[in-house]
């Protein structure tokens, strides 16, 4: 205790209990036994192999673990064995892993109590005790470490400085091994190695650490190739920091096995890891999964893009989540996180590799500190992870779209195959289809199929450079984006094909309305005497609505119920469309969808608005059903007085009735439908309909009359009153309706809207005629104030009472009119059958009648000249037909044909041509030849007068000398003659010359005949 330094002042001490305390950090064995790995591994002991295994040692178990690095001397020993001294330095680019210098303390006094250090360098040795047992057992108040060194080998026996014999001792004394041979021998275990430096470094560690029943934490025995955890001992490790995910139950086997944590513990294994005498298949993770695609996490507080390899687990689905490595050393192991983390199977199978140098690890190299930096990077995988996930199952997706196995579950291969050479230890890649299960035991470079890499003096092949490479590219990202624009696409389309629907919807009404026109104009003709009593009797029948001002609620309850009912939707969009059907082309086609659709939802009087102004008497009904549902100002269009002083009535009560009117109505209506559709109908009508119908029929007529007076039989289809017309309508409609509402309205709503039509027909009857009646009435009090007087709740209750009374009554009545109805239906049908019959027995009559009549005549001349004129255009179409093919079908061929034999007509022609031309170049020939003759015959008379010539100029000369005057003058004349001769003779060769201009005194016919002579070859014409 009396350490101090030179100045007196005293230096910390470190007491034995710190040892254990140290070692506290390492909660799982593996974590302890990892450091000692690292140290192996760390640059400047540089270890290519590490043994870890069980030993006896006197019958105790005990740990060793045994590298063949350089070893260490007494000064590194004493600082292994000391605290905090980490002088450790990158070697050749290689950082260490032991950034604390505390690796081995914390971890070997975590596996055991006592440890023991052996260690060879290449010039002496080292042995070093760090043993808990024996601090306690000499009492000691600090650490301390018994080191000794010696000359390697040169007897059995140990000799050390005289200051070491005091550690030599203990050592002996409290170590396993009690004798200098027995150290020795464990230095010569280092040397025994097959290692060819012959140096190193062993530990033995001994009093392993025991669980409270007493065995040591570590199950030996289940394989004898590993050192395991048992699942009970692992359950006791109660550390959050424990490499398990809490997420699950699931324990990944790098957990519990030595064997196979080693595997994964350097992210580039560099150093051999046996375990138990086998060898350790370390992976090189990054490159043994399936799939790999390269992603990159660029945080915020780094300026660098930090690579993700993302892959699926070949071996395991189970072990998936990210891998964490700090300095090529695992920290955290099967890190789930985001999806991986929620019960959604989302990222099953999916292993992420990272190595985060820019994070600090734990002080047991099993976590990282939780700081701000680490949250970030976490969060950042998650997204990463699941992003590749999605890319990955899109990528499968596309490929086999029928496939419904997951990509966890299909069988798959690493992308590449990586072997390491037990020589050398760099990392090979094998070619595709070698199974590297079956490659030997022990491999080297030599074995490598590819040439390149075939030896151990060539580099490791350079991995990809970080910065070059991009990220994947995340396809489903780019479908998913096509996909929403396709659907907008589609939506667009859909909307388009519905304008198109409605498109030949109107058309089709059109085509109706034109069908409707026809039948009613026909209808017209045929019956306008029917017309008449068919309108009477319907007068009879509305006349008992008619009266509804005069007698109490009862006669006007009809038409609050059936306004009600009108309220439904069904009949809004009537409405909407019957306007169309009266005038369509005035209709645009915006506003019909916009009524058709609101009107399901709306009140039905913002339909009626639309409606209205385009056929204003249809609309009365519509109108009573806006004062029941929505009290409004009067309406102050002409017509519709009586309706109004009708509202009047109906709003002290609209609360309350209206909301039991409302389906109580509907309900009727239904049940009326049913009834009025199935029950043929019967003779039977209400006598008391009928007697009031008659104080009404006695006004009626004569109006009626008085309207058919003016028109008599030249009603106009556009004359709204017509029963029968309207009727023809309603039915029209309904058809023209059904068609616009098959996709979405029923064929029971249609029905009933036609009998609620039928309704409104009756009651707007009864309006229109009774207009008359109740003029003056209308006006009375009609004000919207009384909407606002709320009567007390007896009242209500009583009226309530009265009212479904009444509506009991009125839907009675309206059953016996409605039977009424069929009843004259079929009154009218029989009428009509009668009426055509007749009209078919006059037409045969008159037929038969008038034969010779001016009509018949004229009918026949018509036909007549009908006849001539089809007749005429039936000649027109056949010669046209006939120009058209003498002009088209031949035409084309004709055409070519006339080419053709225009061209064998020239080519006839220049073969004429090429002949007569032969011909005249063969007479030219022969006159040539002729003229060849004739010049060789007149050369040869030539030479004959030339040598004539000759020979007279030389008889002249003898003569000329011995004769000078006589022969002289002879010889003159001769030559004189013989040129004249020449001269003649030329001018059968020269034409041009002219004898009597010719001198023959002189030689110029001499010279001439020269120049014949010489120049004949060009003087000939050809
Ligand atoms: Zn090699």
């Amino acid at each position: 205790m009396a350490a101090q330094t030179d100045r007196g002042v005293p230096l910390s001490t470190l007491s034995p209990k710190f040892l254990h305390t140290n070692s506290t950090s390492h909660t799982w064995p593996f974590s302890a036994i990892a450091e000692l790995i690292d140290n192996a591994y760390d640059p400047d002991v540089s270890a290519k192999q590490f043994w870890i295994d069980k030993t006896m040692v006197k019958g105790e178990v005990c740990l060793s673990f045994m590298d063949n690095g350089n070893g260490l001397d007494h000064e590194t020993m004493h600082k292994m064995l000391s605290f905090g001294y980490s002088d450790k330095m990158a070697v050749n680019g290689l950082e260490p892993i032991g950034i604390y210098g505390n690796g081995f303390k914390s971890g070997s006094m975590r596996l055991g109590k006592d440890a023991i250090v052996f260690s060879k360098s290449k010039s002496i040795s080292c042995i070093g005790m760090l043993s808990q047992t024996y601090l306690e057992k000499i009492g000691a108040k600090q650490i301390i470490i018994p080191i000794i060194s010696f000359e390697n080998k040169k007897s059995n026996r140990i000799s050390v400085k005289e200051k070491q014999e005091a550690s030599l001792k203990d050592i002996l004394q409290y170590s396993l091994f009690k004798s200098h041979e027995e150290l020795l021998a464990e230095i010569d275990a280092i040397t025994s190695t097959l290692s060819s430096t012959k140096t190193g470094t062993r530990i033995i560690i001994w009093n392993l650490r025991r669980t409270s029943s007493g065995s040591t934490e570590f199950d030996f025995d289940r394989d004898r190739y590993d050192i395991r955890i048992p699942s009970e001992v692992y359950e006791e490790l109660s550390d959050p920091s424990r490499p398990l995910n809490r997420s699950t139950s699931y324990v990944p086997e790098s957990v519990i096995s030595l064997r196979e944590y080693c595997s994964i513990l350097y992210l580039k294994p560099r150093m051999q890891v046996m375990v138990r005498g086998q060898k350790v298949k370390s992976q090189l993770i990054a490159k043994s999964l399936a799939y790999i695609r390269k992603d990159h996490y660029k945080p915020t507080f780094l300026d660098k893009r930090i690579p993700i390899i993302f892959g699926y687990n070949t071996k395991s689905k189970d072990q998936y989540g990210i891998m964490m490595y700090h300095k090529n050393r695992l920290i955290k192991a099967y890190e789930r996180v985001g999806c991986q983390l929620k019960a959604n199977m989302k990222g099953v199978g999916v292993i992420g590799v990272i190595e985060c140098n820019f994070l600090d690890p734990t002080h047991n190299k099993q976590s990282f500190n939780e700081t701000d930096k680490y949250r970030k990077t976490i969060n950042s995988l998650g997204t990463k992870l699941e992003e590749y996930w999605n890319e990955i199952r899109f990528r499968k997706t596309k490929e086999d779209p029928n496939s419904t196995v997951p990509v966890e579950d299909t069988m798959k291969r690493p992308d590449q195959n990586w072997v390491q050479c037990d020589s050398c230890l760099r990392w090979r890649k094998l070619p595709d289809g070698i199974d590297v299960n079956k490659l030997p035991d022990k491999w080297y470079c030599l074995l490598n199929p590819d040439p390149q890499f075939r030896s151990c003096k060539v580099e490791e092949e350079p991995e990809d450079s970080d910065d070059d490479q991009p990220s994947y590219r995340k396809t489903y990202k780019q479908q998913e984006r096509e996909n929403k624009k396709k659907q907008g696409q589609k939506f667009e389309q859909e909307e388009e094909e519905g304008y198109l629907d409605l498109d030949t919807l109107d058309r089709q009404s059109k085509a109706f309305k034109r069908q409707h026109n026809k039948l009613t104009r026909q209808l017209q003709q045929v019956s306008p005497n029917y017309l008449t009593s068919r309108a009477d009797s319907t007068l009879r029948r509305s006349s008992n609505i008619t009266q509804a001002p005069g007698s109490p609620p009862s006669s006007e309850s009809p038409l609050v119920i059936t306004n009600v009912c009108s309220l439904s939707a069904a009949s809004a969009t009537l409405r909407g469309k019957r306007s169309q059907v009266v005038t369509p082309q005035s209709t645009p086609k915006r506003p019909r969808v916009n009524g058709f659709q609101p009107g399901a939802s709306d009140t039905p009087v913002s339909v009626r608005i639309d409606s209205s102004d385009t056929d204003e008497t249809d609309d009365d009904d519509i109108v009573i059903l806006e004062t029941a549902s929505t009290p409004k100002p009067k309406q102050p269009v002409g017509t519709l007085r009586k309706v109004k002083q009708e509202k009047e009535e109906s709003e002290n009560q609209i609360p309350m009735v209206l909301e039991c009117t409302d389906d109580a109505a509907v309900d009727e209506t239904s049940a009326a439908t049913a009834e009025a559709e199935t029950c043929p109908p019967t003779a039977v009508a209400s006598a008391t309909t009928q007697t009031t119908a008659f104080e009404v029929k006695e006004e009626q007529p004569s109006q009626n009359q008085t309207e058919g007076n003016g028109e008599t039989a030249s009603r106009s289809g556009s004359t709204p009153d017509l029963p029968v017309e309207r009727e023809v309508k309603k039915e029209q409609q309904n058809r023209t309706e059904g068609s616009y509402e098959t996709a979405s309205r029923s064929r029971s709503i249609e029905r009933e809207i036609k009998l609620e039509r039928g309704d409104g027909v009756e009651n707007h009857q009864g309006e229109t005629l009774g207009n008359g009646v109740a003029h003056m009435e209308s006006d009375e009090g009609a004000g919207p104030s009384s909407v606002l007087q709320y009567p007390n709740i007896d009242e209500v209750q009583k009226q309530q009472d009265q009212l479904v009374e009444l509506m009991q009554e009125t839907a009675q009545e309206r059953d016996a009119l409605r039977e009424q109805l069929k009843l004259l239906t079929s009154q009218l049908e029989d009428m009509q059958s009668r009426l055509q019959e007749q009209s078919q027995a006059k037409v045969k009559e008159s037929s038969h009648q008038a034969c010779q009549t001016d009509t018949q005549t004229d009918y026949k001349g018509l036909f007549e000249r009908a006849k001539q004129k089809i007749n005429d255009l039936i000649r027109d179409k056949e010669a046209l037909l006939a120009a058209n093919e003498s002009k088209s079908n031949p035409n084309c061929g004709q055409d070519e044909e006339n080419d053709i034999e225009e061209i064998s007509l020239k080519v006839s022609r220049l073969v004429q041509e090429l002949d007569e031309r032969n011909k005249e170049r063969e007479e030219l020939r022969l006159q040539l030849d002729n003229l060849e003759e004739e010049k060789s015959t007149l050369a040869a008379q030539c030479e004959e007068l030339k040598l004539r010539m000759q020979q007279q100029r030389e008889n002249a000369q003898p003569s000329a000398g011995s004769r000078t005057s006589g022969t002289n003058s002879d010889a003159s004349s001769c030559l004189i003659e013989l040129r004249q001769n020449v001269g003649r003779l030329l001018v059968s060769r020269v034409p041009a010359l002219d004898l009597a201009q010719v001198n023959f005194e002189c030689n110029v016919i001499d010279e001439i005949l020269e120049q014949v002579l010489t120049g004949t070859d060009f003087d000939f014409p050809g």
